[in-house]
């Protein structure tokens, strides 16, 4: 492309050159005027390839050096004056077009270095973002079950307990243990364990709502739910739905546990309220959790919750 460009301006300017050198060195003064009108115009017309300096130089400065050439054998009154005008136009448009050409391309390149520069910030802010959510994830996410930790567990009772508070309704929640899971571990290994710890998780997300409710790992054998809106008797149905199928599970081929695993829950509920705090929930779950494992495990009890004017 560039040696067209090249081409095409050099035949232009061997045209230009050689009529616009004839016509000076021989036309009537009206032709000379009409002529270096026409010339001037056409080599600041030709400007625009400045950005390219050879394409310029390869026109302008021979019409330039065959005008003053034409114009020094004229022999027409100041013709001499006329001709070092003419050379000197040639030299000062050689020297300016090159540094304006060099400027412009220096500008170009510092302009796509720059483009360069701002999109390469901004994939690297976009994969800054990623690694930023994906720590995130990971530091919400129990490894072992992928539920959720206790770190998210507070935040999402946290969270709860104050949009509850704001709009009224009931939040309930469920403490669970899973029953003899010491001797489970004695019997059949940590690994067998650690697959049951895991069948009892996924039986907890599909008893729930996901995403409204959660099912939380706090640690060890024990485990959450978290249920925004529901009340004792609803939380109660749902813990008895997953009571059932953590006790139905080990025999289903997709979790093929070596023994039968049950768990007992404590479940709770209260409409937040002033005056009122989410320990009082937790704590009322624990100590039903606590009477579900004294009356036998493998079942739910309900646990209570002082009303809000003898709590104060
Ligand atoms: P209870 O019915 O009274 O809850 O009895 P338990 O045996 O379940 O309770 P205990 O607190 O005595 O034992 C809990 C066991 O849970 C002990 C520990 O080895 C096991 N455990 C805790 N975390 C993990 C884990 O990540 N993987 C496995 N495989 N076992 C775990
Ligand atoms: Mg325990
Ligand atoms: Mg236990």
């Amino acid at each position: 492309m560039a040696r067209l460009l090249m081409l095409f301006a050099g035949l232009s300017a061997i045209l230009w050159s050689g009529a616009v050198g004839w016509m000076l060195a021989v036309g009537t003064d009206n032709q000379v005027m009409f002529v270096v009108c026409i010339t001037l115009a056409a080599i600041s017309m030709t400007i625009a390839n400045v950005a390219y300096w050879p394409v310029y130089v390869i026109f302008a400065i021979p019409v330039s050096l065959s005008a003053a050439f034409g114009l020094a054998i004229s022999g027409r009154p100041g013709h001499a004056v006329l001709a070092g005008a003419g050379l000197a136009l040639a030299v000062s448009m050689s020297a300016i077009s090159r540094r304006l050409g060099n400027q412009i391309t220096r500008a170009f390149s510092l302009a796509t270095a720059n483009q360069a520069l701002v999109d390469s910030l901004g994939e690297r802010g976009r994969e800054l973002e990623q690694a930023c959510d994906a720590l995130e994830r990971v530091s919400r996410t129990d490894p072992l079950t992928g539920l959720a930790n206790r770190r998210s567990r507070d935040m999402r009772l946290a969270d709860e307990w104050t949009r509850a508070m704001r709009s009224g309704g009931s939040l309930a929640v469920v403490a669970i243990d899973v029953d003899r899971f010491k001797r489970f571990n004695d019997t059949h290994g940590h690994d067998e364990g650690d697959r049951a710890l895991q069948a009892v998780a996924a039986m907890l997300e599909q008893g729930i709502r996901v995403p409204i409710d959660l099912a939380a790992r706090q640690g060890g054998e024990e485990f959450m739910l978290i249920l925004p809106g529901v009340d004792l008797a609803g939380a109660a149905s749902i813990a008895e739905r997953v009571r059932v199928m953590v006790a139905k599970c080990s025999a289903d081929p997709a979790y093929a546990l070596p023994e039968k695993i049950t768990i007992s829950l404590g479940v709770a509920a209260m409409e937040p309220a002033l005056g009122r705090s989410m320990h009082e929930l937790t704590i009322a779950a624990d100590a039903a959790l606590y009477q579900a494992k004294l009356g036998g495990r493998n079942r739910y009890e309900l646990g209570t919750i002082r009303p809000v004017a003898s709590a104060a």
